[in-house]
């Protein structure tokens, strides 16, 4: 199964806080959309044939482009490549764009999927950011979809910025629960340089982002949702159960997928490339037939750097076991060797199916579910803390290197996540993980 990410570059205006590729000057909207058509049918041969099981239409503002166009685009890739009945299309769309007329349109055309850029419920915060709606634009908008028949609705929310105090980030999370929204995705407000953000705060028109106000945030997210009976199911985003982002998700496992339009990525397993970051270029290339890209063939440590970075912001976490037959069996013995003191931290533990002994020797498992962490893990020495799930059989004789290990030896079905303060560190502890290509080596 591959996805189709297509990058639509313009906006109304710009966010001050935003570094996405974009355009404010949209009068070539037109000559974009036939460029991107000419895209579609150059690189169909990129994902081999496979059936497409998520659309992803993103940006910049998809939702300025014209019913029209968006129909003509999913018009060459219902030609194009083998789209899946069942297929996730997804739109991006900022809440002033969003009336019934253009909810109605995106429903006939098949769009299954609405991502509202909301970022909040204050108007103070909007103004901050410089987004170009309002907060009862947002309102309206969620209301709105709900009506048209989008159940499946995400909200984006920031946190993290001066303008927003604790009492009313906890109140923008609740103004989306209480409009049933059934997932969200919550970014920590970072000032990317070069950003107009980062300008003002260089000259000090703006505060500066204060880490400590971020990480609280990013805990009161995570307790509200949690008591929501929402899972994080990644870092940033959070579902009802069932209502995960199906295209996000395949990035997070790793399939395939094509992406089209100016600064849109594309992987195939084995090297990633990206198309150029400018409108105008793009479009002149498209017109003669010679997309402008740059490639990188990832190395095997590459590869298994992505894994790990990516793998650890997801619930289902850092697979060992397919580390192993990845990279070796070596290689899932180093990792875990470098995850222990954060295991012994608290930021990380493990998870996983352990084999279990009797007399014949090793049979049935054991899961170690959420919270759990081992007595001892392949040599590693971790909290003493041991609970085994229910309706899985525990051994307690399983001591040592044996307690992660098949009978073969293998990492099989052994996970490691990050704890809810791993979390805030997330990205650091992922780096720390790393492997350079003589450690792998070794
Ligand atoms: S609408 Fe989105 S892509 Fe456009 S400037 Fe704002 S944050 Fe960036």
């Amino acid at each position: 199964m591959a996805g189709i990410y297509l990058h639509i570059p313009f906006c109304r205006q710009a966010c001050h806080y935003c570094n996405f590729h974009f355009s404010t000057t949209l009068k070539r909207k037109n000559d974009f959309t036939d460029a991107l058509l000419k895209e579609i049918a150059l690189r169909a041969a990129y994902i081999d044939g496979e059936e497409v099981g998520t659309v992803y239409f993103g940006g910049g503002t998809p939702s300025l482009l014209e019913p029209e166009a968006l129909a003509r685009i999913l018009d060459a890739i219902r030609k194009q490549f083998s789209l899946s009945p069942a297929a996730e299309v997804t739109l991006e769309a900022n809440p002033d764009d969003v009336g019934a007329a253009a909810l109605r349109s995106w429903r006939n055309l098949g769009i299954t999927r609405l991502s509202l850029g909301v970022q909040s419920f204050y108007d103070a915060d909007l103004r901050w950011m410089n987004r170009a709606h309002s907060a009862a634009q947002s309102l309206d908008a969620i209301r709105s979809a709900q009506d048209e028949g989008f159940g499946e609705l995400s909200v984006d929310l920031i946190y993290g910025g001066p303008t927003l105090t604790d009492d009313r980030w906890r109140r923008n999370i609740e103004q989306a629960l209480g409009l049933g929204v059934p997932h969200l995705s919550c970014y920590a407000l970072t000032v990317e340089p070069r950003t107009a953000l980062d300008h003002l705060i260089r000259q000090k028109k703006a505060q500066p982002v204060d880490p400590e106000c971020q990480a609280r945030q990013f805990l009161l997210l995570m307790d509200i949702m949690d008591g929501a009976g929402f899972e994080q199911y990644e870092i940033s985003n959070f579902s009802l159960p069932g209502r995960r982002s199906r295209h996000n998700s395949s990035y997070w496992k790793g399939f395939p997928y094509l992406g089209l339009g100016p600064s849109a990525h594309s992987f195939n397993g084995t090297s990633r490339q990206w198309n150029i970051a400018d409108n105008t270029k793009y479009i002149g290339s498209m017109e003669s037939g010679l997309p402008i890209y740059e490639k990188e063939d990832l190395t095997i440590v590459q590869r298994l750097n992505e894994y790990i970075m990516i793998s650890l912001r997801t619930v289902e976490g850092c697979d060992l076991g397919w580390v192993a037959g990845q990279f070796g069996e070596s290689a899932a013995e180093a990792l875990a060797e470098k995850a222990g003191r954060y295991v012994d931290s608290g930021r990380m533990e493990w998870r996983g199916r352990l084999p279990a002994r009797d007399e014949d020797g090793l049979r049935g498992g054991a899961e170690w579910g959420s919270g759990v962490r081992s007595e001892r893990v392949a040599g590693l020495r971790t909290s003493p803390e041991t609970r085994m799930d229910k309706g899985f059989r525990s051994n307690e004789n399983l001591k040592g290197d044996e307690g992660l290990k098949s009978k073969e030896g293998k990492w099989e079905a052994v996970r490691m996540t990050l704890t809810r303060e791993g979390k805030l560190l997330a990205d650091g502890i992922a780096a720390d993980l790393f492997f350079d290509e003589a450690a792998l080596k070794g």
